[in-house]
C-alpha cells in the first residue's frame, strides 16, 4: 500500500490587512521579515518546512489583523 503525502502548505500575507505589528517576525524570523515601513513580508514562496509548521501556525494565530493565512495554493 502506498502512503499519500499531505499537500504542501504555503503562507500568505494580505498586504491590505497588515498593519505592521511585527508579531509574525518576532514569532518566526525564519519565515517572515519586515520591510522598511515595518510591514510583513515572506522570506520565501516555498512550502512551509515541516520543522517550522508549528511556528507558522503560531504566527497566524497571533496576527491581530488576521492578515496571515496558510493555504495549499502557491499562487
Ligand atoms: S503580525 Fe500581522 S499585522 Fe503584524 S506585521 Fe505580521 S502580518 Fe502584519
Amino acid at each position: 500500500m502506498t502512503k499519500t503525502l499531505p499537500p504542501p502548505l504555503f503562507l500568505k500575507i494580505d498586504e491590505l490587512k497588515c498593519q505592521g505589528h511585527n508579531r509574525c517576525y518576532l514569532i518566526c524570523p525564519e519565515l517572515f521579515d519586515v520591510d522598511d515601513f515595518g510591514m510583513a513580508k515572506l522570506l520565501s514562496n516555498n512550502p512551509i518546512p515541516d520543522n517550522l509548521m508549528e511556528k507558522a501556525q503560531l504566527a497566524v494565530q497571533n496576527c491581530p489583523e488576521f492578515a496571515i493565512s496558510i493555504t495549499d495554493s502557491s499562487s
